[in-house]
């Protein structure tokens, strides 16, 4: 059950202005809404009665009820302290990554790793994960697919050691940021704790961030207090937050915790990792979308020189099956449909079976790239080269049928008609228009 839906009916139940029968329905319809999506139940007390006080205070209304939606629910999500990625004045800024087993953990590592890098800071991710054997792995894994180091050691049993020596190899080899992942349990225990305490004081730590699994509700909420009071926390990582979860536990977490919230994790992929801005987030559980979420998103994948070029090229009906693959990288870069879709106003709630697309991984995506894998370079520049013999020989190395291959050339060819059409004109500024 989205949050976003019940609000509206909360919000629908506000007919006339000034009348005070109809807010009082909205504000009952509100509290269920907000229990249903496992916000504590002394944070629902809290911000209906400030909602219901602001409403009153501007003069009752539909506008005025979001108003004061907007404004109580940021308030809320406000926590005082650092905000997104804090850089310590004495580098390598060292973060331990804690959390349960299976919270995300070590996706989440990969994905700040994975943000850090993109900022250009030297990263050094440490594996420190014991307990669990394909833990180590898994992380290597990662750190390869985002291009950033990895500290391990597969004879080394005590993670102690493996923080030690990773901060050793950070400050002589100059790196910006070490991550430590760490082991966790199934719940919380004394062993896991000890060996947290250990680790925090036998390294310079500069903050440890929680990482919670959001779809766990309340339980969320009461390890990381637990977590907070036995081991101190700094920060709170939002894992699993992917469109259609509750959206309640930020609130909880932020008001019963009284950590701040610095990131949310929105995907399994990498880059579906987002600083927790609390305006931003009041806006996608409204369904108001997030344009401004949005545009930085795109702005800090897509390279502006080269889009240009790619725009000159289509204008001339230039682009080719490399100008394609460097536009599919693009948009992996981008992360999963999902976490776009719920920055775009409307769109989540029209677009609900687009939220489980896999563009890169769809069947049509996986032929194309079969054909271009199969291409000689000249072919990739120059498509119309692909005569008879040579589609014989492409049909050969990707395993497509000609039938196939002779679709997809097709599409292509259309593809870039029409995209020069566009651009003649003024084509990619209506896109654009249309994004914005
Ligand atoms: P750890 O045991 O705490 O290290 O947890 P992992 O990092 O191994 O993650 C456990 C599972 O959760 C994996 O299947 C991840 O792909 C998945 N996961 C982690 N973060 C997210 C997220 O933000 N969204 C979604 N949908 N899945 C996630
Ligand atoms: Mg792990």
């Amino acid at each position: 059950d989205s949050i976003t839906g019940s609000i509206k009916n909360a919000v629908n139940k506000i007919r006339h202005k000034d009348d005070v029968a109809s807010l009082k329905k909205a504000i009952v319809e509100l509290k269920k809404s907000l229990l249903k999506a496992d916000v504590h139940h002394k944070t629902t007390k809290e911000l209906i009665t400030a909602i219901e006080l602001e409403t009153k205070r501007v003069g009752i209304g539909q506008d005025s009820f979001i108003n004061a939606l907007k404004l109580e629910l940021t308030k809320v999500l406000t926590t005082e302290g650092n905000q997104g990625f804090v850089y310590s004045n004495t580098p390598p800024t060292t973060i331990l990554m804690t959390g349960l087993q299976g919270s995300g953990k070590t996706t989440t590592t990969g994905k700040l790793a994975n943000y850090l890098k993109q900022r250009n800071k030297k990263v050094l991710v440490a594996a420190g994960d014991l307990q669990r054997l394909a833990a180590v792995e898994q992380l290597k894994q990662i750190a390869a697919q985002v291009e950033v180091d990895i500290y391990f050691d597969d004879n080394q049993t005590d993670p102690i050691a493996i923080a030690k020596a990773a901060q050793e190899k950070a400050i002589k080899e100059h790196y910006d940021v070490l991550l430590v992942d760490t082991a966790g349990r199934l719940a919380i225990d004394e062993e896991l704790m000890t060996q947290l305490k250990n680790v925090r004081d036998a390294i310079k730590v500069d903050e440890i961030f929680y990482v919670a699994d959001s779809l766990t509700g309340h339980d969320a909420t009461k390890t990381a207090s637990s977590f907070k009071e036995q081991i101190g926390i700094d920060g709170v990582i939002l894992s699993k937050y992917d469109g259609d979860t509750k959206g309640g536990v930020a609130l909880s977490i932020a008001s019963q915790v009284g950590v701040p919230l610095r990131f949310i994790g929105i995907g399994e992929k990498m880059p579906d990792l987002e600083v927790f801005i609390p305006d931003r987030i009041v806006s996608r559980l409204l369904g108001l979308g997030d344009i401004e979420g949005l545009a930085e998103k795109t702005s800090a994948v897509i390279d502006e020189k080269k889009a240009k070029a790619v725009a000159k090229k289509i204008k001339k009906g230039e682009f080719n099956f490399n100008d394609f693959l460097d536009q599919l990288a693009m948009m992996s870069k981008l992360g999963s449909m999902k976490s776009i879709i719920g920055m775009i106003p409307g769109l989540s709630q029209m677009a609900g079976p687009l939220k489980d697309m896999d563009f890169e991984n769809s069947d049509e995506i996986k032929r194309i790239k079969a054909l271009i894998g199969s291409m000689t370079e000249k072919e990739r520049l120059q498509p119309s080269l692909i005569n008879p013999s040579r589609k014989k020989r492409i049909a050969k190395g990707s395993g497509l049928s000609e039938v196939q291959i002779n679709k997809i050339l097709k599409q292509f060819k259309n593809a870039s008609k029409m995209a020069k059409k566009l651009s003649s004109k003024g084509g990619m500024k209506g896109l654009q228009n249309m994004m914005s």
